[in-house]
């Protein structure tokens, strides 16, 4: 018998997808211990402070909105509730609905009635 190679088979590839997942999961894992082990366990937002029982509420948000950015010294991470951390991520959609709603107000004056002539025609006497 031979020594070689193992053959690239499916279980193998599982095996390297599962280890794929495993060390994403690990990353993840990991930038949170760390986050909290470098700053108090406060919202950076609304100041409320978390012990052991409700931890899992404190979120490590990512100030460039970039989760593979994670910088050793934690300049990139912030320590939100899941409150805040919602609103800091659904401020950018807000200016977005904001600023389209004031093209459509724009776009739509109320001085112009493109229904005004129709209605002057149907009135029409003797039609
Ligand atoms: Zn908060
Ligand atoms: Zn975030």
């Amino acid at each position: 018998m031979i020594a070689g190679k193992p053959p690239l088979d499916s279980a193998r590839l599982d095996r390297v997808v599962a280890q794929a997942r495993r060390e994403a999961e690990q990353r993840e894992q990991g930038y949170r211990e760390r986050a909290l082990k470098m700053y108090p366990w406060i919202c950076g937002r609304c100041a409320r402070e978390f012990t052991r029982t409700n931890l899992h509420e404190l979120t490590v948000h990512h100030r460039n909105h970039d989760h593979d950015y994670n910088p050793p010294d934690g300049s990139n991470w912030e320590l939100l509730c899941v409150y805040c951390h919602d609103n800091e991520h659904s401020r950018h959609i807000d200016h977005i609905d904001g600023a389209a709603s004031a093209a459509a107000d724009r776009a739509d004056p109320a001085t112009h009635n493109p229904f005004a002539g129709l209605k002057a025609l149907l009135k029409k006497p003797g039609a």
